[in-house]
């Protein structure tokens, strides 16, 4: 291991509690990420000393928030490799950029005729906003099938892109089984037939090192509460000459260089997206999140979730009537499984009991369970705080659990 892991829980200063008198044993962190203490002080700090509103004030606690809003956004910028922060969108969070890509890209650039092509491993974040789009223009929406171990067929990724396809839509890593996806072959070909590609990134910013110019990516959406930040804060990164072609998402303040009854021009980017007083104290806090995971360092973070799914994947195959789902060769540390006989409710709310928080159910992921012949899965998916006797803890309980009906 190569930080100190008891460090790193001192940080975290909801997951030292019980729930039902035994110790909270947090693994829903596909779900949302615990905040540290840094992040926390930085939330307070701004609305004990700079809350502000920012970009317009003349006054010294305006200028204030506003350099340390710009910070943030320079910041996430240098975690993604961007190349500018006129490429760095915030919104409320990946299911806001994933719609706002689809209200002003979708809407001026795919026509009648066109398609879009996502995967049936995605969120429906990142399917339901192309439904959309695709029923308004008269395009049509594509599926890339998957592998019963959940990755997806490349070769029939091959067999739908067309100079039909404008855009391609894919989920890094799957929230549900944890696959993490080709995402540079899939953007390599689909440049070569002339389509975008738009990343959902809100699962593999908090494990992969990603570098958006490396991979070359159109679009790339997370959200900062996967990321051991706030909630209600998201980021769209888009490429600079595809923002500048789009038409504004919302229209408000902000977002304007000049107003008058007959005609509006708008800001330039990244401000021509955002309208209205944005998230000032969770963007401004989002910098503590991101400098906590720099600090770390993401291949030491990843280095450590991956022994974790490892061990725990060692200790609960063997458990008689426990069925593993997804079970690619890339994954994050989600590990999503059924027990057999027993609903994955019930294996939740026993988990839970046990003082386990588990996630339960089809994770946004309908069609993605319909596939599988699931009607949902029990999801562990641990983080940076996670330690192998939580994993003992969680297999222990599996196992007990397993037992009634195996
Ligand atoms: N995409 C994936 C893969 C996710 O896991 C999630 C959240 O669980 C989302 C999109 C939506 O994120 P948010 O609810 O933060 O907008």
């Amino acid at each position: 291991m190569k930080f100190d892991i008891e460090k790193i829980r001192s940080q975290f200063p909801v997951l030292h509690q019980e729930v039902y008198g035994k110790p909270l044993v947090y693994l829903d962190n596909a779900a949302t990420t615990q905040k540290p203490q840094v992040v926390l002080d930085a939330i307070s700090n701004y609305y004990t000393k700079d809350n502000s509103n920012i970009h317009r004030g003349a006054h010294a606690l305006a200028d204030r928030a506003t350099g340390y809003f710009e910070e943030t956004r320079e910041a996430v910028r240098e975690f993604i490799g961007a190349k500018e922060a006129a490429e760095i969108i915030f919104t409320k969070g990946t299911t806001e950029s994933i719609n706002l890509v689809a209200a002003t890209f979708g809407r001026k650039f795919i026509k009648e005729g066109d398609e879009v092509i996502i995967s049936t491993l995605e969120h429906h974040s990142n399917i339901v906003p192309w439904q959309m789009l695709c029923e308004e223009m008269g395009a049509e929406l594509k599926i890339i099938p998957i592998t019963d171990s959940g990755e997806i067929v490349f070769e029939e990724f091959e067999k739908l892109i067309s100079p039909k396809t404008k855009l391609v839509s894919v989920v890094h890593a799957s929230n549900a089984l944890g696959t993490i996806n080709p995402v540079k072959q899939i953007i390599d070909l689909a440049h070569a037939h002339g389509a975008k590609v738009m990343l959902d990134g809100a699962q593999s910013t908090s494990h992969l090192q990603i570098d958006v110019q490396e991979l070359d990516c159109d679009f790339l959406a997370f959200s900062a509460h996967k990321l051991y930040g706030p909630t209600g804060l998201g980021v769209l990164y888009g490429k600079r000459e595809i923002l500048e072609a789009m038409p504004p998402f919302q229209g408000g303040g902000e977002m304007i260089k000049e107003v008058t009854f007959e005609k509006t021009t708008y800001n330039e980017i990244p401000f021509k997206f955002e309208a209205g007083t944005p998230n000032i104290g969770d963007v401004i806090a989002f910098k503590a999140a991101l400098n906590f995971i720099n600090d770390l360092g993401k291949s030491a973070i990843k280095e450590h979730e991956d022994n974790l799914l490892a061990y725990a994947n060692e200790l609960m195959l063997p458990i008689k009537g426990f069925q593993p789902v997804g079970t690619a060769k890339e994954k994050v540390s989600v590990l999503s499984f059924g027990i057999n006989g027993m609903h994955p409710f019930d294996v939740g709310v026993m988990l839970d009991a046990k003082g386990v928080a588990v996630r339960t159910g089809h994770h946004c992921t309908q069609p993605l369970m319909k596939r599988l012949g699931l009607e949902g899965t029990v999801r562990a998916s641990f983080a940076v705080y996670n330690t192998k006797s939580e994993v003992e803890t969680l297999a222990e309980g599996v196992e007990k659990i397993a037992r009634i009906k195996n």
